[in-house]
């Protein structure tokens, strides 16, 4: 075991914990509901920002980075704490500090608001709070999670699914050097299916570390990166030559007509999912795409994203089910959902040194939703001092 893992066994990596709840320095505090103390009918809602470690330097098109901020939200009512997370997304100008100061504005309305009429209550929510889908996502979350709690029954019971039908995750590797790619694919061992980043001139020398080391299947995701249609098209032709399943936004979200294009000159399936954030963008994109990537901190929660589903379907689309770098507690949220769903890339906590959560395991790509009610997701203990 090395020293990273023993860490993590005994639980001790810091969190930076910052912003409006209960919790300091230290990390998040576990007894939320107690300190809260929001007895019959009162409710009240604590929120925080968690740093994340991450095990690799994370680089896409996008950006390179060694940690990550997340929002991490309880709302507790009748003594019952519901937890949810979202991950902020900077392409969409959202941060975890803007995150908690918009909280803010809508406070008073949660505080108010009828858990058990849900859906009221976020609509309200929705009018009232202009963007910000990833506290959304964690404002959703912890109602559903206490709605979950108060019933006793897990979310994928709630919602009439087979936890046993969840696809497996792939498993991502972020941008790198080839031998650090050949090393990061070495270490993904226990996982069947990789999803390769991509997008930049060192494309088929990554790919190439990639096969030099396994023949598992990969899916391909170019965030965007490759800025013509036919740059797009001479890439995807090569790859289909590499045992590479489908290929994620090869070209920018706004390029709709040369994707189009790109789509009637290819045979490998093509997801969207920079181009694909709402509800609204669905029956446009099956235009251009074979799939969406629908991420719920893009679309701003659970029921969000279950419309996506239903409306891509009714637009013969595949549906992949993505996250963002957060803990297991964000993750849980679409896996609850994932048996709805052709594939799912949920390893955003897999990717982390400091999970501070527990109850959500994945085991050789598998996700294993716990049978607790809600989430189904709890804060670890504390380490024994
Ligand atoms: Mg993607």
């Amino acid at each position: 075991m090395n020293r990273r893992d023993m860490l993590l066994t005994a639980g001790t990596l810091p969190l930076v914990a910052a912003g409006l709840g209960a919790a300091g320095a230290a990390g998040p505090s576990p007894t939320a509901a107690g300190a809260d103390g929001a007895g019959d009918g009162q409710a009240s809602l604590s929120a925080e920002a968690l740093r994340l470690q991450l095990r690799h330097t994370w680089t896409t098109v996008m950006s390179s980075s060694d940690t990550r901020d997340t929002i991490f939200v309880r709302y507790t009512r009748d003594g019952v704490v519901g937890l949810g997370e979202g991950a902020p997304i900077k392409r969409y100008g959202e941060s975890a500090q803007a995150a908690l100061q918009a909280l803010q504005e809508v406070r008073p309305l949660l505080l108010a608001g009828d858990p058990w009429q849900h859906r009221e209550l976020m609509a309200k929510l929705w009018e009232r709070l202009p963007g910000q889908w990833a506290l959304k996502a964690a404002l959703e979350a912890a109602v559903m999670d206490w709605v979950g709690k108060r019933l006793g029954v897990p979310l994928y019971r709630y919602f009439g699914l087979d936890p046993r039908k969840v696809p497996l995750t792939t498993f991502s590797i972020g941008i790198d050097t080839p031998e650090v790619t050949r090393q990061k694919v070495r270490e993904a061992a226990e996982f069947p299916i990789l999803k390769i980043k991509v997008g930049l001139t060192s494309d088929e020398a990554t790919i190439a570390a990639v096969r030099s080391v396994t023949d598992k299947p990969l899916r391909v995701d170019a965030n965007e990166g490759w800025p013509s249609k036919e740059e797009a098209r001479r890439k995807i032709k090569w790859l289909q030559t590499q045992g590479v399943e489908f290929i994620e936004q090869p070209l920018p979200a706004a390029m709709h007509e040369e994707q189009r294009w790109l789509r009637d000159q290819v045979e490998m399936p093509i997801f969207a999912d920079e181009a694909c954030l709402h509800l609204r963008d669905v029956p446009r994109l099956a235009e251009a795409y074979d799939g969406i990537n629908i991420k719920l901190d893009k679309c701003g929660g659970i029921w969000e994203a279950l419309r996506m589903i239903h409306v891509a379907r009714a637009h013969g689309m595949k549906v992949m089910l993505g996250c963002m770098i957060s803990s297991s507690l964000a993750i849980a949220a679409p896996a609850h959902l994932a048996p709805l769903v052709d594939y799912i890339d949920l390893d955003g906590s897999l990717l982390i040194a400091n999970d501070p959560f527990t109850g959500l395991q994945v085991r050789g790509g598998q996700l294993i939703l716990s049978e607790q009610p809600g989430l189904g997701v709890k804060l670890r203990p504390p380490a024994p001092r």
